[in-house]
């Protein structure tokens, strides 16, 4: 073959030449132009024409009499090149590209000579030409599709199309997304004052205002605006666009651990069925609560009776079961706020920690961190194992969506749900060479958090009290017959069946134990 291809003279050519029909084809010569172009170019590379054919049939569908006469003779060993202006003037669809490819597989054609398009059979030269059919095809798609496209493709990049969210500044010299060191810091503070869950959203937004960042007309940024912000995984790396999930090549500006323990707390005070706003307050008990009878949510309602005689508005507050179960015809009376309050103060109490016996536990804890270099190192290849397999996931989801074996939304659910995972466990991974013992941090903040319980309970702030009580007790809340119950989590636990601390153990090893059985 390759001596073929050196020494084209021994081989013999077609001339074809097709008419410009399509609108697309304007740049393309007359027929008469194209003649005159080929036959110098065969001139020029001492090549043998057998026949020149000129087709006036478009090649966006396949059927053109004189391209497929050709193609005939070429089988039948007439000639083994095709001499043409480009490839598009040959192929503009799949069925005629796919013949010509193959008539070169097996052999049939041997070179072709193009005057705006260099090709050799090599399989390279094949797959460049097999592009450059199928962009022929491609160039009658619309300029907003190709403009789609290359926003996806920014996107696919790491770069988010369009404007970046607040902190971050885009770069128009080289199309980058940059932090903006003057706004990033607030935004960052922001989010760290939310994770702390004792204040409300319209607090950050005054926080923000205080350090410049309002709206264009001079306002402070809405609740719903603020609370977007609080929201956009962009901060910490992943952004949506078109509804995919794209993993960001800009710097992040905050930890996906903040991102999630925001996520919490906007959870947490704003369940979705509270809106608050001035006729609708806050119930502060919403979504804390399930009943102990029927499984349902324990929600608030506030009730205004005017009393004739005395010419009083009361503004009765209590909550009682949302009785959504149809399966339970459930007979749960509601109760007082008040009452639900005192209830929940008096159950917060038993899970406080004595400052004394923090104070010893944080003292081991710090003999402990000092022991933990070397299993850390252990558990980051565990994870670094588990980034990999989660890439080969990502690969094999992609290649379903190509091959249509899975639908889009699929796609992008599963896309998500891999990208996330993936951010969590790179995450882990600094964070715990930074820390040598990934629990510590935590259980440091664990026991910070349990000697607060008590300031916390006492305090009036019913908000405030919800948010402990979703740490202590997660989703096992109940309230039933007017009363309040629950079973504290992990540590809390402990805690409550002891309520010194005493038997809080931190165990020799990695992970904290907990000694408590009673
Ligand atoms: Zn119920």
């Amino acid at each position: 073959m390759a001596t073929i291809v050196n020494n084209p003279i021994a081989q013999k050519f077609f001339l074809y030449a097709r008419k410009s029909t399509d609108v697309e084809d304007m740049q393309v010569q007359s027929i008469e132009g194209q003649l005159d172009e080929l036959r110098l170019l065969a001139k020029r590379e001492g090549l043998t024409i057998v026949e020149e054919l000129v087709e006036k049939q478009s090649a966006k569908i396949p059927g053109r009499p004189i391209f497929n006469k050709m193609l005939d003779s070429i089988e039948k060993g007439r000639a083994s090149g095709i001499i043409s202006w480009h490839p598009d003037r040959l192929a503009r669809n799949s069925v005629d590209g796919g013949r010509i490819i193959y008539l070169i597989d097996t052999g049939k054609i041997s070179a072709l000579k193009f005057n705006t398009f260099w090709f050799e059979p090599t399989p390279q030269g094949k797959f460049m030409l097999s592009i450059s059919f199928s962009q022929s095809k491609y160039y009658v798609d619309s300029l907003s599709e190709n403009t789609r496209r290359g926003l996806r493709q920014k996107a696919r990049n790491g770069f988010m199309p369009g404007r970046s969210p607040l902190g971050y500044l885009n770069d128009s010299r080289d199309k980058s997304i940059v932090i903006n060191k003057k706004v990033a810091p607030h935004i960052i503070k922001a989010f760290e004052m939310y994770s702390k869950g004792d204040i409300q959203i319209k607090k950050v937004s005054s926080f923000l205002a205080s350090k410049g960042i309002i709206t264009s007309k001079n306002k402070n940024l809405r609740i719903d605006k603020t609370k977007k912000l609080l929201t956009n995984s962009f901060y910490y790396g992943v952004f949506k666009y078109g509804g995919e999930v794209y993993e960001g090549r800009y710097d992040p500006i905050i930890s996906k651990k903040l991102f999630d323990k925001v996520q919490e707390v906007i959870k947490i005070r704003n369940g979705p069925w509270v809106k608050a706003d001035q006729d609708h307050p806050i119930k502060p008990y919403n979504g804390i609560l399930r009943c102990g009878e029927c499984g349902m949510m324990i929600t608030g309602d506030y009730k205004t009776k005017f009393y004739k005689g005395t010419n009083r508005e009361v503004t009765y507050h209590y909550y009682h079961c949302t009785k959504k179960n149809k399966l339970i015809s459930c007979s749960q009376p509601h109760i007082t706020e008040d009452d639900l309050d005192q209830q929940l103060t008096n159950i917060l109490k038993k899970y406080s920690l004595k400052k004394t016996w923090a104070n010893q536990m944080l003292l081991r804890l710090k003999k402990e961190e000092s022991d933990l270099a070397k299993s850390s190192l252990e558990v980051n290849n565990l994870k670094r194992q588990q980034v990999e397999a989660i890439d080969i996931k990502l690969k094999l989801l992609l290649d379903s969506y190509l091959d249509q074996i899975i639908d889009k939304e699929t796609f992008q659910e599963s896309k998500l749900q891999l990208v996330s995972q993936k951010k969590t466990f790179e995450e882990q991974i600094i964070n715990n060479k930074k820390h040598q013992g990934s629990w510590i941090e935590p259980f440091k903040n664990w026991i910070s958090e349990a000697t607060e319980v008590e300031q916390v309970a006492k305090s009036a702030d019913l908000q405030l009290k919800k948010v402990f009580a979703a740490k202590i007790f997660g989703s096992d809340l109940f309230l039933e017959n007017k009363t309040v119950r629950g079973d504290g989590r992990n540590a809390w636990s402990a805690l409550c069946a002891d309520p010194t601390g005493r038997c809080l153990v931190v165990r020799e090893g990695f992970e904290p134990s907990w000694c408590c059985h009673h």
